[in-house]
């Protein structure tokens, strides 16, 4: 799948800086509806930058960047039809795993009946029924991470944003929770962006992988096309391609 002509995600230009360090040099990406990109590369290359740009988390330094057509440069993060979900998962430890996934909807004043209507639809989907009434340390890390998608989930966001969401997990776990990530993608056909430096996760769940190497993106293509023909050492190494 390539981006097509009105993209989901559109990144143009993107520079950003942490002080004098350059970490973003005038990035370009543009994601299609529906599509599954993965931001792959080692530790420090800027996979998490920039996906805390595209979130609003960050100020950048230039360029722009549009999520379904519209300029949200300058948008708040609540504001961008974004749901994120992070390596640890900044659950609300006090609360239910029910108010974890209502709290965000409250404070936006949606009413009660479609609050209960969302969550039921997010149990289901993420096979979280029996968890409900429990506090966030009752749960297993797999768990936990499940809520953290429910939250993002019951917001009805255009865009997932994903950074490393298995990192924390044990391996049996983390292949499971690809898998269901796989197919919730699957189910919900949204856009979704996910960071990882796993090549495994890359390689089974990307509809494109962006190989990143000090800020710039190296290679961007269908996982068997960058198996098959890395642009460089780099990439096939990174990769494990044969040649
Ligand atoms: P990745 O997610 O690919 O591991 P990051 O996006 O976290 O990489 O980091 C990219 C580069 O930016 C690294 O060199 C990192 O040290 C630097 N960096 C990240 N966050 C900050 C920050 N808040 N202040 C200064 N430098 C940062
Ligand atoms: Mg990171």
């Amino acid at each position: 799948m390539s981006a097509a002509a009105n993209p989901s995600v559109s990144i143009q230009d993107l520079t950003l800086s942490f002080g004098t360090v350059s970490v973003l040099q005038s990035l370009n990406l543009d994601i299609a509806e529906g599509e599954f990109i993965v931001l792959l590369g080692p530790s420090g290359c800027g996979k998490s930058t920039l996906l805390n740009c595209i979130a609003g988390l960050l100020d950048i330094s230039d360029g722009r960047i549009f999520i379904k057509g519209k300029n949200v440069t300058w948008e708040e993060p609540k504001d961008r039809g974004i749901g994120m979900v992070f390596q640890s998962y900044a659950l609300y430890p006090q609360m239910s795993v029910e108010k974890n996934l209502s709290f965000g909807l409250k404070v936006a004043g949606t009413p009660k009946e479609e609050i209960d209507k969302r969550i039921a639809r997010a149990a289901e989907i993420l096979q979280i029924e029996p968890l409900l009434q429990r506090k966030p340390a009752a749960l297993s890390g797999g768990q936990r991470q499940r809520v953290a998608i429910g939250r993002a989930l019951v917001r009805d966001v255009d865009v997932f944003l994903f950074d490393e969401p298995l990192s924390n997990l044990d391996a049996k776990l983390r292949s499971e929770l690809r898998v269901e990530i796989k197919r919730l993608h699957q189910r919900l056909a949204n856009t979704m962006i996910y960071v990882t430096h796993d090549q495994i996760e890359a390689m089974t769940l990307a509809d494109r992988i962006a190989v990143m190497r000090g800020g710039v993106i190296q290679q961007l293509d269908a996982p068997q096309a960058i198996y098959n023909r890395p642009v460089n050492r780099f990439v096939a190494g990174f990769i494990g391609s044969p040649g």
